[in-house]
């Protein structure tokens, strides 16, 4: 540790930048956010917030020279918005990380020119694309945007060839890829701080369920053999390396029923699936964030206790704010709320991470607190 106070500054104002400012300031630091939203959760908390479209050069060249280094809480911030605050600040993952993870295409492309698997996709640029994917591609098979997808939107399940078409007009005909459907065993991530000097340190590896494209849950230890995890830490180190990414990278991966590895993702950024880390990590994943900009170090990554984390949507919101004295009863459970104005469905409110030694008595023990809460997961 050094003792120098940092100015960091993050572009977006949203529940992955209010935890990296809540770490900060843990550790001495100063925030700086911009953020076009006047109510953002990373905003308030943040020292200064500068209010501005993340284009406004004005702002950018404002933030850039408040601050001792710049780092980004969501991936489709313009690359060229990170080009420009680099005249004035480090900025770190560096612009090109974000081409990557921006548009799907050149994302796949990347994974597979690293010599690693995803599920086989086909490109929708033109009416002339699908004729060919009806005819080559295994159904039934998802059709994605390439650009601003997340949390599943932009997305649609498709069949059988014949309905390919009407999925694309249903996208209002943007540029797509057609992805095979996977049957799965499991979803999993890696999460991992990558320093300036191309150290590496993965978090444990978390098990993930998805409810309509949402994260619902995260549980580590995942239940995978020691292969299978080797082999998901070295294709995310392979990545991390191949982007000279400086920072946190997450890679979300597919686990079929023939227990093959195939790379769903990545996101140059802390991600839902590494929130257990706040309380069941020696450091956090928005900790490691905060020691790589600030030259620290990597923190340890050894797990403290089993966890399970169950993320709290709009959905739970209904009439009024869900009941969280009953989340007193244990104090294994520790409860994160963003601080967001209005809950909306499928919004991220908050989560909480269930601390305990048995995994499969996690479980329960999160479902069943999660179902009091007004929970329901259909
Ligand atoms: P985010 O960026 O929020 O993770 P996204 O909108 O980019 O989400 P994906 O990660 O592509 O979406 O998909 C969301 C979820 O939908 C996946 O985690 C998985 O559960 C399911 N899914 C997506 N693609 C496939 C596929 N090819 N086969 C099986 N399931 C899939
Ligand atoms: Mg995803």
């Amino acid at each position: 540790m050094n003792d120098k106070v940092y100015t960091l500054g993050v572009i977006g104002g949203g529940q992955l930048g209010l935890m990296f400012t809540e770490s900060a300031h843990a550790m001495g630091h100063k925030v700086v956010v911009l953020e076009p939203d006047p109510d953002s959760p990373a905003g308030e908390l943040a020292d200064e917030h500068i209010q501005s479209a993340y284009e406004d050069e004005d702002a950018l060249r404002k933030l850039g020279l408040a601050c001792d280094a710049v780092t980004v809480e969501f991936e489709n911030v313009p690359a060229a918005s990170l080009e420009y605050i680099g005249q004035f600040s480090e900025v770190h993952p560096s612009p090109d990380c974000f081409r990557y993870s921006q548009n799907r295409i050149v994302e796949k492309t990347m994974i597979l020119d690293q010599g690693l698997s995803t599920a086989a996709f086909q490109v929708i640029a033109g009416p002339e694309d699908l004729e060919t994917a009806r005819k080559t591609m295994k159904f039934p098979a998802i059709l994605k945007i390439t650009e601003m997808g997340y949390d599943g939107k932009g997305q649609a399940l498709v069949m059988v060839p014949d309905d390919l078409e009407a999925a694309w007009e249903h996208l209002d005909n943007p540029e797509c890829i057609l992805e095979e459907k996977i049957d799965l065993a499991k979803e999993i991530s890696v999460i991992l701080g990558r320093d300036k000097e191309g150290n590496i340190s993965c978090f444990p590896i978390a098990e993930n369920v998805h409810k309509k494209g949402i994260l619902h849950t995260s549980a580590v230890p995942a239940d995978i053999d020691s292969d299978l995890q080797e082999q998901a830490e070295e294709a995310a180190k392979t990545l991390a390396t191949a982007l000279d990414l400086i920072g946190i990278l997450a890679v979300e991966f597919f686990v079929t029923k023939k227990n093959r590895l195939l790379v769903n993702e990545i996101a140059p950024r802390t991600h839902n699936s590494g929130h257990y880390t706040q309380d069941a990590v020696m450091t956090s994943q928005f900790e490691q964030q905060v020691r790589i900009l600030t030259n620290a170090g990597l923190g340890d990554t050894r797990l403290k206790s089993s966890v399970v984390m169950v993320n709290l949507l709009g959905n739970l919101w209904k009439k009024r704010v869900p009941n969280w004295d009953m989340l007193e009863v244990d104090s294994h459970i520790h409860l994160h709320l963003y601080n967001k104005k209005e809950a909306r469905r499928g919004r991220k409110m908050g989560h909480f991470n269930y601390l305990g030694n048995d995994l499969e008595e996690l479980h329960k023990k999160a479902a069943d607190m999660f179902a009091k809460l007004g929970g329901t997961v259909a």
